[in-house]
């Protein structure tokens, strides 16, 4: 059993307008899911609250409603003739919510005249390798939108029927009420705006005009393309409302960390370990690049740690240009781990046939250091 909507508002079978916009309001603040994430509770209290308001603030259907209670909005019973606004479902609710809190926050949707509404954007988040942003492609991505209504081409009307002209605001959208010395203007609340009221939906959008659908893009990721990019499908976001213009669809565009290489605007890094041995007698190796084809490295005898190798060419290409970054391979040593009896034998003699020419860097650097700062206190 639904509750009485007079209760849910918690007013006066009485109330004025006035009275029922005032308790709308708060009980909306009150239960709105924004304040109440996560609630079932207040979400379920929020539509409901919703429902009443938007029966009870339109005088017509309040009247059918007072006469004939819920049954005024039952499907073939006597609110058939209501249409507008209670097929639409999430849809009807949140334009009844917009109209009165964006009257409060001064903004509320776009909308023309004539009630055409332009479609909303909507956003796509795509993650793609490094291999792909080096190579480009093309992308096929599964978008649901609403796209416009073909059975009643957009018009939300049954086929045949056309929407009429609202006679609460004689299809402006808005009406002007005096309240003491000053005139307001506020959007008016028989047809949310639109200016056209439908008294036959069309059954397959309920008088939405839109539908939802799955569509399928296929979407130009060129070559060489950054992270966090932002692509634009003009045209490609929600249909509008009753002959609007479609919004567009923006493609938020990621790129994976990779397991190797780094990258840096169009300059890659790897960061390469050798062995202590491949540093001190010099040695090769090959890197596997982004298109699959080796390089060879040659590191010289006496490769030092941090030492950078460029591979010129090796790296990303340029967006929309023949150019083309660089590969930088920076060396790590890796010191010897788990030595067997014999191996630290070895590295024991080599230690005590080792000379200052070996070691320039190390030999006598904390003597160097104390030096330093000897002279300083000096
Ligand atoms: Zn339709
Ligand atoms: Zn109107």
């Amino acid at each position: 059993m639904k509750r009485d909507l007079y209760e849910t508002l918690g007013v006066q079978k009485n109330a004025d307008e006035k009275e029922l916009k005032s308790a709308f309001r708060k009980l909306a603040m009150k239960y709105h899911p924004d304040r109440n994430p996560g609630d079932q509770e207040a979400e379920k209290s929020f539509k409901e609250i919703n429902e009443a308001y938007e029966t009870l603030k339109d005088p017509q259907k309040r009247a059918a409603y007072d006469r004939y209670g819920h049954a005024a909005f039952e499907h073939g019973g006597m609110g058939a003739g209501f249409g507008n606004g209670f097929a639409g479902g999430a849809g009807g609710f949140s334009d009844i919510f917009e109209d009165i809190f964006g009257e409060m926050m001064g903004g509320g949707r776009r909308r023309s005249a004539g009630g055409r509404e332009r479609g909303a954007d909507l956003r796509y988040n795509m993650e793609i390798t490094l291999e792909e942003a080096f190579s480009g492609k093309t992308a096929q991505i599964r978008v649901p939108t609403s796209v416009t209504c073909d059975v009643c081409t957009g018009t939300g009307a049954k086929p045949g029927t056309s929407p009429k002209t609202c006679g609460t605001c004689q299809g402006s959208g808005r009406i002007r009420a005096a309240q003491g010395f000053f005139s307001i203007e506020r959007t008016c609340p028989t047809c949310g705006g639109r200016g056209q009221t439908i008294t036959d939906p069309c059954g397959k959008c309920h008088g939405q005009g839109r539908v939802m659908e799955e569509r399928t893009l296929s979407v130009n990721i060129p070559a060489g393309i950054e992270d966090g990019t932002r692509i634009r499908l003009s045209g490609e976001g929600e249909a509008g409302l009753r002959g609007g213009p479609a919004g567009d669809l923006y493609i938020f565009l990621s790129v994976k960390p990779h397991e190797f290489y780094q990258r840096d605007g169009a300059d890659l890094y790897c960061s390469v370990p050798i062995s202590m041995t491949t540093a001190a007698l010099g040695g090769k190796f090959d890197v596997t690049t982004l298109d699959g084809t080796k390089s060879r490295v040659t590191v010289p005898e006496g490769t030092q740690a941090g030492k950078q190798f460029r591979l010129k060419g090796k790296g990303m290409p340029v967006l929309r240009s023949n150019q083309t970054g660089d590969l930088y391979i920076q060396i790590q040593i890796e010191t010897p781990q788990k030595l067997t009896k014999r191996q630290r034998e070895l590295l024991q003699e080599f230690e005590q046939i080792s000379s200052k020419e070996n070691n320039p860097e190390s030999t006598g650097f904390f003597a160097r250091m104390k030096d330093f700062f000897d002279t300083l206190s000096d």
